[in-house]
Formats: structure tokens, C-alpha cells, sequence
């Protein structure tokens, strides 16, 4: 079978035997990949340290049958995350990063959108950017570009206005806004105010790159948000999740 290249995200490795290690890849061009890396724990392999956790590598991959994991071949570093030389909040920010990946993404099914979104995020991350900022803006594009961004505009039941109160009401499995007229038959149902959507339509719109700004107290109830609909989403708590920034000012 033919070798490919592309560029990755490593976002977990599992030591499979003496020397080596089974790597799970966010892949520019073939989405995730779960791939064998022969003697990659030796101390002199071919892949001279770069299968760090959130390194990005240039990678040479081997695709095996549906159910055969891949053989990673070659991963030549191009830039490591360094969240650990600034603080705590920030490799935790690393870690979720790397956590929603491998729960909304699958295999071989590529997104180069939502990598080149996780690059900048963990350039903010592991830079100066505000990490409570970068992961907002992570969600709510890669939600996105995933194809679940919820409707900030019109009932997601009936299709009407959402219009009146300074309140509006978040249908979670109905995966957006309803109107007061929908609002009996969602099964759970989440208040937020009328600007927390107003600024998260405008983080749904294609043209929204990192960094995004919000206010601060519209920050908090869009994390609760955000949060509460991944959850619905994935039909789990993702274990990274009750360590997102609870406040947008950053600590350190
Ligand atoms: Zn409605």
C-alpha cells in the first residue's frame, strides 16, 4: 500500500509494547487516524521525540483496511505545545482541545477547516492568547464546521420569529433557539439572554477567526451553553469539561 503524507495533531498516544506506541492523529487530509508507531519508544527511533502529546509532525502514514490500525512511519516535529511552560490553565486547555477532537471527529473522515482551527487555537493557547477565549472560539467553530451549529435566529422547532423578552430559550436536543409557542414541547431547555445569542451567532459566522472577543459576563453564560449542548451532542460529560475557565480573565 501506498505511503501518504500529511500534517498532524497528536492527540494521544498509548504505549502498545516495549518499543512502541499506538498514536491517534488529528490529520490535515484524512481526519483522524489511529496509526502504529514501530520503536517509537526507543530511545534513538526515527521519531526522535516528536509523538508529544498536541505536537504537530509532518507525518508519513501507511492506510490499512477499515479495522487494521494505520503504520505511522515517519513524524518529523514542527512545532511542540508548550502550555506546560506557562501554567496549569493552559495545558488543561490543551488537553480539552485534544479530548473534543477525538470525541467529534472520526476516522478518516477529513476536516482541514477544524485543523487548521485547532492550530490557531492552540497557538493562542500556548501563547498569550486568553485560553478561556481560544476554547469558546475552538467550540463554537468547530460546532460549525462540523455540522452541528445551532440556530440563533428562528424557532429550530417551527421555524418563526424568536422574538419579545430579554430571555430567549435553548432547546439543547433540538440543537437551538425556540419560540414561546415551542417551548412546552422541548424536553429540557436552557434561559440565556438575548445577547449571549446575538454573540454567538456572530462566533457561528464563517468569517469568524481566533481570537474572538466577547463581554465578560456574556462569556460565562455562553460557556454554560456551549458546554451544556457538546454534552447533548456527544451524550456525555467530556472529562475535561469541569476544567474550562469559569471566568474569561485569566488567573495567572
Ligand atoms: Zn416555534
Amino acid at each position: 500500500m501506498a505511503a501518504e503524507q500529511t500534517t498532524a495533531v497528536v492527540l494521544r498516544t498509548i504505549e502498545f509494547s516495549e518499543t512502541s506506541l499506538v498514536v491517534t492523529l488529528l490529520t490535515r487530509d484524512f481526519g483522524q487516524v489511529a496509526a502504529l508507531a514501530k520503536g517509537a519508544r526507543r530511545p534513538k527511533s526515527s521519531f526522535e521525540g516528536s509523538l508529544d502529546l498536541l505536537a504537530v509532525c509532518r507525518v508519513v502514514l501507511i492506510r490499512k483496511s477499515s479495522d487494521a490500525l494505520d503504520l505511522l512511519t515517519e513524524a518529523k516535529l514542527q512545532r511542540r505545545f508548550r502550555g506546560a511552560e506557562k501554567s496549569l490553565d493552559r495545558v488543561y486547555a490543551g488537553y480539552y482541545i485534544a479530548e473534543m477532537l477525538r470525541l467529534l471527529t472520526d476516522n478518516h473522515d477529513p476536516h482541514p477547516g477544524l485543523y487548521d482551527l485547532t492550530l490557531s487555537a492552540l497557538g493562542q493557547i500556548d501563547g498569550t492568547g486568553n485560553p478561556a477565549l481560544a476554547l469558546l472560539g475552538f467550540d463554537t467553530a468547530a460546532l460549525r464546521l462540523l455540522g452541528h451549529a445551532p440556530a440563533t435566529r428562528s424557532c429550530v422547532d417551527c421555524g418563526g420569529p424568536v422574538s419579545g423578552t430579554p430571555r430567549v430559550a435553548f432547546a439543547p436536543i433540538a440543537g437551538g433557539v425556540v419560540c414561546r409557542d415551542c417551548r412546552a414541547r422541548q424536553h429540557s431547555l436552557v434561559t440565556v439572554s438575548r445577547g449571549t445569542i446575538e454573540h454567538l451567532e456572530r462566533l457561528l459566522a464563517p468569517h469568524t477567526r481566533l481570537p474572538i472577543e466577547v463581554p465578560s459576563e456574556v462569556y460565562r453564560e455562553m460557556r454554560g451553553l456551549i458546554s451544556r449542548y457538546i454534552q447533548t451532542i456527544l451524550g456525555s460529560i467530556p472529562k475535561m469539561q469541569p476544567y474550562l475557565p469559569a471566568r474569561m480573565e485569566p488567573v495567572e
